[in-house]
């Protein structure tokens, strides 16, 4: 028999420990390929990616990644994947001006980062994530260009 390494079970659970070194390859990754930093921030849940930051000590970086440290773990791994989908994107200056296109190929082109990295993610509460932040930017937006939130039920 062989022994198990995987750390996946049949109904794709990420153990921490799985999503720990996901987390690490991701970093890695944004520091040595999009020259982007990745920072914890303690006692937040705040995520961002910042362009053009100049920092002396590393001025080949073109912009940074913060995480909130306050997320659950989960959380964290997938809010970086959108992080560096944007990252990627504005490496490639291939960023729509529409806010919600800008958000949801964040979330795709992150994914086809991570998953071209051999790594894996519980679709399921990636999506459910991934649509949570969409549909708070799509009701944001609607609320800008209407001035109030539009209401589904009038179709
Ligand atoms: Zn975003």
């Amino acid at each position: 028999m062989i022994s198990s390494g995987d750390t996946q079970t049949s109904k794709n659970i990420l153990t921490k420990d799985y999503i720990s070194k996901a987390i690490q390859k991701l970093k890695d990754f944004a520091y040595d390929e999009l020259y982007v930093l990745v920072d914890f921030v303690y006692e937040s849940e705040e995520c961002s990616f910042g362009a053009d930051i100049n920092d002396p000590v590393s001025p080949e970086l073109i912009g940074d990644i913060e995480i909130g440290n306050d997320l659950a773990l989960e959380e964290q791994y997938y809010a970086l994947i959108h992080e560096l989908g944007h990252a990627f994107l504005y490496a490639n200056k291939v960023e729509p001006k529409d806010v919600v296109l800008l958000e949801t190929l964040a979330w795709c082109e992150g994914l086809k980062i991570t998953t071209n990295l051999g790594l894996q993610v519980n679709e399921r509460k990636f999506r459910e994530q991934m649509m949570h932040a969409l549909l708070l930017y799509d009701a944001e937006a609607k609320k800008k260009v209407y001035g109030f939130f539009v209401d589904d039920r009038q179709n």
